[in-house]
């Protein structure tokens, strides 16, 4: 693939940029550079990407376009990227990677497309859609499970539990494996199997460079350490693999919902009823207001061991306050992974801030009650995770995730339909979150962060940080892959 120059004198810029990206004609196409800048992209260039793949290379006219270029957060429905390679192997990604740096293009990566930030679409640029790529292969045998870059969770647990297997996934079903993993990955498992990342054992990655590498303990090690927590910034996975643990196939479940009058107790209850917990349990706290309603408290969890065991270790929580609704019964783990699914609709528009904490004070939860409002239209979550068990006996430097010491990750969220409510309600969030910000460790999970922290990245990190500019500056010195949570080479 050649190489076209284009324009660099302020006649040809403003021709370029004076042509929508919405009506590209056939023959040529503008498109946007990593450097913010715009090129023309010929239809000769375009074709002989497209017939370089086994998947559909989409371009603005192109069937099926409106709909690729959607994702999990409405709030960034309107983006509009140049091309969408919607790869089906790893050649398809190593020839988009190929085309993109030939063109230096502005480049999105899409697994699951439920970033929140919505780096996974881009205006202009090529997204590189892995979505296709969805195939689990369990080895029961090995309890391990190979797992492509599009597999959202619900297929992961699906085909693990098929065998009574399973890792730690996040609490939505419909959330990608591949985003989740390279941030950290918390879930119901964590305290008793650890993060999503200390159970991914290997990894295969497309390098921005276009070679291909295997990462593991024993492979390319410093890669692997950096995919632990250090998001999308090195390279492009092709291949997940994970180790899976006897989990289920019937778990404990324990769900209280008490009313949002009483939650200052509740939380109050939780965090006491939450310390020196065995790891086979797992409880979470948090407040929830849906549109019009008045909303209310919970405690709720699983446990993963013996069900008398479980209901013993419950049993304080049982005789605790005066629930709206209470539910104490054996579930599937795999119907438990789901039930979060409905409240998280594909489309609406969704605004999220999450922090860490290891002491709670009761003005934090002062704080967090008083100042928890809903609207007519806006749904309102405030989720508690608790973290300890296996995820804090791993050290903050043996993975990139650098929170290990962390007791909880606290995050508030809101999502809503109408687009004319958004600088509302995401002004409500930031206010929300500026008066408890305060009392966390000063740092955020790098899933949930927004354009806003990219300046607190370095701080976020903690001692990690040098470490993954030296791997940034080994493995994508030209910051080819840059929306995410960035790190910056300094090459
Ligand atoms: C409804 C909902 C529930 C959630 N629940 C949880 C939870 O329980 N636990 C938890 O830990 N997190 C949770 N998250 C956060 C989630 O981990 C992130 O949103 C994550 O980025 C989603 O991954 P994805 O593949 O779907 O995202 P995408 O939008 O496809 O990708 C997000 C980013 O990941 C990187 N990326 C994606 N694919 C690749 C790849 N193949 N190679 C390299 N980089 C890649 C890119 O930087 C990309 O911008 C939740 C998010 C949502 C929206």
């Amino acid at each position: 693939m050649k190489r076209r120059t284009f324009v660099t004198s302020a006649l040809g810029a403003a021709a370029i940029s004076s042509v929508p990206y919405t009506s590209a004609s056939a023959a040529n196409l503008p498109a946007k550079t990593l450097s913010g800048g715009e090129i023309i992209l010929s239809d000769a260039e375009i074709k002989e990407l497209g017939d370089s793949l086994r998947g559909p290379l989409l371009r603005p006219t192109s069937a099926g376009y409106n709909e690729a270029r959607k994702i999990w957060n409405g709030a960034w429905n309107d983006r509009r990227p140049a091309l969408v390679a919607r790869c089906s192997g790893i050649k398809d990604v190593i020839n988009a990677v190929e085309f993109a740096r030939t063109h230096d293009l502005l480049v999105a990566l899409r697994g699951g497309g439920h970033s929140i930030s919505g780096k996974s679409i881009c205006d202009g640029g090529m997204v590189i859609d892995m979505s296709l790529m969805d195939s689990v292969h369990v080895d029961p045998f090995a309890k391990t499970a190979r797992v492509e870059p599009g597999v959202l969770l619900g297929a992961l647990d699906r085909a693990s539990q098929h065998f009574g297997l399973a890792t730690t996934a996040g609490v939505v079903s419909h959330t990608g494996a591949a985003g989740l993993t390279l941030g950290g990955g918390i879930g119901r498992l964590q305290r008793k199997h650890g993060l999503t990342i200390d159970n991914f054992i290997s990894a295969d990655v497309v390098t921005p460079d276009g070679r291909f590498l295997r990462a593991s303990d024993q492979d390319n090690q410093d890669l692997m350490w950096g995919l632990r927590g250090g998001g999308g910034n090195f390279g492009i996975v092709t291949s997940f693999e994970y180790q899976l643990h006897r989990v289920g196939p019937k778990v404990l479940n324990v769900s209280f919902m008490y009313p949002i009058s009483d939650a200052k107790d509740v939380l109050n209850f939780y965090f006491d009823f939450n310390m020196n917990t065995p790891d086979d349990l797992y409880i979470g706290a948090g407040m929830a207001i849906p549109p019009g309603e008045s909303g209310f408290a919970m405690i709720s969890g699983c446990y993963f061991g013996d069900f008398a065991d479980g209901e013993r270790l419950i049993e304080p929580l049982r005789k605790f306050g005066k629930p709206l609704f209470s539910n104490v019964a054996p579930i599937e783990y795999v119907d438990l992974q789901k039930r979060n699914d409905r409240n998280n609709a594909h489309g609406h528009h969704y605004y999220a801030k999450s922090g860490f904490f290891t002491d709670i004070e009761t003005a934090v939860i002062d704080n967090a009650v008083d100042r928890f409002t809903g609207t007519d239209s806006r749904r309102t979550l405030l989720l508690i995770s608790p973290f300890g068990g296996e995820v804090g006996r791993v050290a903050n430097d043996a993975t990139a995730f650098p929170h290990r010491d962390t007791q909880y990750q606290i995050e508030i969220s809101s999502g809503w339909e109408d687009a004319e409510l958004s600088d509302g309600n995401v002004q409500w969030c930031r206010n929300y979150w500026d008066a408890l910000e305060p009392f966390t460790s000063g740092g955020f999970y790098v899933n949930f962060m927004v354009d806003q922290q990219q300046e607190k990245l370095n701080e976020n990190y903690r001692g990690n940080y040098d470490r993954l500019v030296a791997l940034k500056n080994k493995y994508d010195p030209t910051n080819f892959l840059r929306l995410n949570a960035n790190i910056e080479p300094t090459v």
